[in-house]
């Protein structure tokens, strides 16, 4: 479903599998990185995962999306967590992650990168997991494991459409 300036909400089958993948790196207590976070919706489920305890944070880079976000959060469970600081949302490029609350022990990107951005590898924790669509017409959902040494391990998990994860002048150009 379009949520404006050439954004979708992801599919609910979509959201639950992140959810699925995730959930080992989202127990109570945890920092989860949401890139891309467009509605809010994945982020508000991360936040109830992790807890107050934990931190949750939303990176997207049209403001507009960012305010209605926190216009629905607002109106949901996770009212409170918006307000003590545990999840937050902010208006940045999300390719080069969120540095202030890294390392972050799950990180989801909910579009499609050409490659992985380091940043956002260098953001993740040793034993944390990305989740992260990779391609640009033809792309594969990765699950990227930070081994305890610093090594990575990457497997697809399915073929996927998602919108691109790119500049916010590209975004707004292409129809
Ligand atoms: N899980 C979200 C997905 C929204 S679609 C949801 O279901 O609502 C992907 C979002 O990524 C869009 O809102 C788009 O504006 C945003 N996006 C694309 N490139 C970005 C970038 N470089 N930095 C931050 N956000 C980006």
């Amino acid at each position: 479903m379009p949520i404006g300036f050439n954004a979708t909400i992801s599919a609910p089958h979509m959201h639950a599998t992140c959810l699925e993948l995730l959930k080992d790196h989202l127990q109570p207590g945890m920092h989860a990185l949401d890139v891309g976070s467009g509605s809010g919706y994945l982020t508000a489920c991360f936040a109830m995962m992790v807890g107050p305890e934990g931190r949750a944070v939303g990176i997207e880079h049209i403001p507009e999306i960012v305010a209605s976000a926190i216009e629905n959060v607002q109106k949901s469970a996770v009212a409170p967590p918006l307000k003590d600081g545990s999840l937050s949302f902010h208006v940045a490029d999300g390719r080069l992650g969120f540095p202030d609350a890294a390392p972050y022990d799950a990180i989801h990107v909910g579009a499609a990168a050409p490659e992985i951005p380091q940043p956002l590898l260098d953001q993740l924790k040793p034993g944390g997991r990305m989740v992260i669509p990779v391609g640009t017409y033809l792309q594969d959902l990765q699950v990227v494991d930070k081994n305890a040494d610093g090594s990575i391990s990457i497997r697809n998990n399915a073929s996927v459409r998602y919108v691109p994860l790119t500049s916010r002048s590209a975004q707004l150009q292409d129809p």
